[in-house]
């Protein structure tokens, strides 16, 4: 494969993780606050508990100031619920994290309200996914966010081109949809959402210029689902034998696309990096407010 059809995640992650910590220097200079990301985790699910730890170490590698909780399974919603006013109320925390699958019990909706807004760096809370909706977004949801520095970042233009995205999650395919039809020249895309009940993807695929997988499914994207050298961008993150793969069969789509990520190493270091941005912007709105 062609060098530079490629798109090296590591690299891009690299440049922003060094213009977020230019920024946060400028901001400690005027402030002498470090910004802070807060996460709180009720149980032990390894997931989780792995996608934590690089959260810690891409805040360590920004000089920022991380404090993980961690609660138990059978941790009750008011005292979740607590914890969340505590930290709305922190001045010391300019971000947070409810990590997700919560346990059953505790009401996902609930928890979404009770984060102040102005914290909510991966955009969980109902009012930060509205404003989205209606074009004039605060936080962007960190995954959609690094799909869609990644496109800006390598020139890859957007508007006026028809985005296919395989998945609605509300984490992933859909903000990924109504980011990328924001009136914005880096924008303003024609986009098709597909999903399990779409039928033969293929007859969605085949008409796109960029694709991107967010399905959750080792390899579902095969090179007869392309046509017209499109990009590609995998988000899915599968892990097969012990190895990590991506939602397209990389080898024989890769022949084929005319720009790709891999998996590892496309999506997922981008979108670590797009939280420390997130938390930053928070930490200069938070302070610029007080
Ligand atoms: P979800 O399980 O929440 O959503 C999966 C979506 O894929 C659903 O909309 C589902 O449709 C759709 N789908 C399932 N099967 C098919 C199919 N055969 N054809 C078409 N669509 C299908 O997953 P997430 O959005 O949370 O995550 C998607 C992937 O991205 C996962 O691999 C996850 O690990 C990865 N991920 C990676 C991140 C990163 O930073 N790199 C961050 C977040 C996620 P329906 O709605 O009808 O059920």
């Amino acid at each position: 494969m062609e060098k530079d059809k490629l798109i090296d995640g590591k690299a891009i992650s690299m440049q922003i993780q060094e213009e977020v910590i230019l920024e946060s220097e400028e901001f400690f200079e005027k402030t002498n606050i470090y910004p802070k990301l807060s996460v709180v985790i009720l149980g032990e699910d390894p997931a989780s508990l792995f996608y934590i730890r690089m959260i810690e170490k891409t805040c360590k590698k920004v000089g920022f100031q991380f404090e993980k909780y961690s609660l138990s399974a059978q941790t009750k919603e008011n005292e979740l619920l607590n914890l969340i006013e505590q930290l709305n109320n922190d001045n010391k925390t300019h971000g947070i994290i409810i990590q997700t699958p919560l346990p059953r019990h505790i009401s996902q909706n609930n928890i979404q309200k009770a984060l102040s807004a102005d914290k909510d760096v991966d955009c969980f809370n109902p009012i930060n996914m509205g404003k989205l909706a209606i074009g004039n977004p605060s936080f962007l949801p960190c995954t959609p966010y690094a799909v869609f520095e990644i496109l800006k970042r390598e020139k890859i233009k957007v508007e006026g081109k028809h985005v296919v995205i395989v998945g609605r999650s509300s984490i992933v395919g859909k903000p990924l949809a109504l980011i990328l039809l924001l009136k914005n020249p880096d924008a303003n895309a024609t986009v098709t959402v597909c999903h399990s009940r779409s039928g033969n993807l293929a007859n969605f695929t085949r008409k796109a210029d960029i694709i991107v997988a967010a399905v959750g499914q080792a390899e579902l994207i095969k090179a007869d689902m392309l046509e017209s050298y499109p990009v590609v961008i995998d988000v899915g993150t599968n892990e097969v034998d012990g190895k990590l793969v991506g939602d397209v069969s990389f080898e024989e789509v890769s022949k084929i696309a005319s720009r790709i990520t891999p998996v590892p190493g496309g999506v997922g270091p981008v979108t670590n990096m797009m939280l420390m941005k997130n938390t930053l912007q928070a930490a200069k709105n938070i302070v610029q407010n007080n």
